[in-house]
């Protein structure tokens, strides 16, 4: 089903890429700590996609790994 893919915007850049070709990556939404008065919050980890350019130039290394990826011959 090449062409058919649905299209997602890039985290990063806001360009339009096929969701099988985008790459999926872990960010934290939001995370505080203070190391004054020992207070630490942690918000969670939430699942962006991005452009290949964007994950080349960023160097990301927390790739989600694809589940439910069609195979293709
Ligand atoms: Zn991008």
């Amino acid at each position: 089903m090449r062409g058919k893919a649905k299209l997602i915007s890039c985290t990063y850049c806001g360009r339009r890429v096929p969701v099988d070709k985008a790459n999926r990556i872990r960010t934290t939404n939001f995370r505080y700590s203070d190391d004054r008065t020992g207070l630490n919050y942690f918000g969670g980890f939430d699942t962006a996609r991005c452009c290949p350019s964007c994950a080349r130039h960023r160097h990301v290394k927390n790739l989600v790994p694809m589940k439910g990826r069609p195979k293709r011959r």
